[in-house]
């Protein structure tokens, strides 16, 4: 029979596209319920749905932030079946901590660690008594390796893979799998309102240097590390469709070959030393070229690194 999948965040961005990718399946596997926020913004999903809309895909408000709302979904949800949930909602945060509120740090917490806490408690219970499912959950390569100035964002990633991996050792037992997925840049609106909420800001609190190191070294980079390594989100829908359908999905899944060497310098020098340097470098000394850096670095490093990714195609 087909699968009911639960998607987060729909509206836009990579759970649109995970949404219409498995709703288009050619055998019809997936009957997926694509949940958003306010479904008012449903026009985007329902217009790349096509003629799925309402065969195999179907819309449910969602807020991961509410427990009223996450409750209220999965019980409309038939027999509160999901074989499997795709925890994709998330939000970006960026600049200096000097200039960021707690209540703002709060909230990316509330969403990126607290939102899939919330829901792997709702849906985990039914698939126990299942002894079947699959949780999926959308990481970031930030949520193995820590980027200056997304300090916050990052530790909320951060905080959801120590989570989650503490959590497949009980699941295995009961044959529920899961699996983060960590995609690099990746070419959405997350980009776009971080940049737009970047051009809003004052930096109240931070002083001159902060400043200048975030909005004239960081930001430059970034922008292009984004233009140069940047996947589509048909290419993270692809990669998750992959790990879904795997007869033995891996827990981790970086989406982009060229952050292995990134993840690979952390395991290679317990002392840390060697990820904060080569970081300091790649910001401070190679800034314009960090892209070009990061290729070399790629080609430096053996290919048995490079297969470790899980490609689109
Ligand atoms: P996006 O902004 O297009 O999508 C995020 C979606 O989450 C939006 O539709 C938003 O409305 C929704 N959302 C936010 N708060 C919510 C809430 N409380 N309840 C329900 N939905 C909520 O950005 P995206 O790039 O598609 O992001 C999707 C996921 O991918 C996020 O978890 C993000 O951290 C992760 N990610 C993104 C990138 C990137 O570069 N874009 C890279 C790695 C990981």
């Amino acid at each position: 029979g087909q699968k009911v999948v639960l998607i987060t965040g729909c509206s836009s961005g990579i759970g649109l596209r995970i949404a219409v990718t498995l709703a288009k399946d050619e055998k019809k596997r997936y009957h997926v319920i694509a949940t958003m926020r306010d479904l008012k913004k449903k026009d985007k999903l329902v217009e790349a749905a096509g003629d799925t809309y309402g065969k195999t895909l179907m819309l449910l408000p969602l807020d991961v932030c509410s427990d009223e709302s996450v409750k209220q979904c999965i019980n409309n949800v038939k027999d509160r079946h999901i074989d499997i949930l795709i925890n994709n909602a998330g939000v970006g945060l960026l600049g200096p901590v000097e200039s960021i509120s707690i209540e703002e740090m709060k909230r990316v917490f509330e969403t990126n660690f607290f939102g899939v806490v919330r829901m792997i408690k709702e849906v985990m219970p039914d698939m126990k008594k299942r002894r079947s499912g699959h949780i999926v959950v959308m990481s970031s390569v930030m949520g193995l390796q820590g980027v200056v100035f997304n300090d916050v964002y990052t530790a909320s990633k951060f905080a959801m893979e120590g989570f989650c991996e503490s959590m497949a050792v009980q699941l295995m037992k009961f044959n529920i799998r899961l699996s983060m997925i960590e995609p690099g840049p990746v070419h959405t609106e997350f980009e776009t309102k971080m940049m737009e909420d970047v051009a809003k800001m004052e930096y109240p609190g931070a002083d001159a240097d902060t400043v200048r190191y975030f909005k004239d070294v960081y930001l430059p980079s970034s922008i292009d590390i984004f233009e140069a390594m940047g996947q589509t989100p048909e290419d993270i829908a692809k990669c998750t469709k992959k790990v879904i359908e795997s007869s033995s999905p891996r827990f981790r899944n970086l989406t982009n070959s060229l952050y292995t060497p990134i993840v690979a310098l952390k395991y290679a020098d317990e002392t840390g030393g060697l990820s904060v340097n080569t970081f300091y470098n790649l910001l401070f000394n190679f800034g314009p070229l960090m892209h070009i850096t990061m290729s070399i670095l790629k080609c430096l490093t053996c290919s048995c690194l490079r297969r470790r990714t899980i490609s689109p195609n």
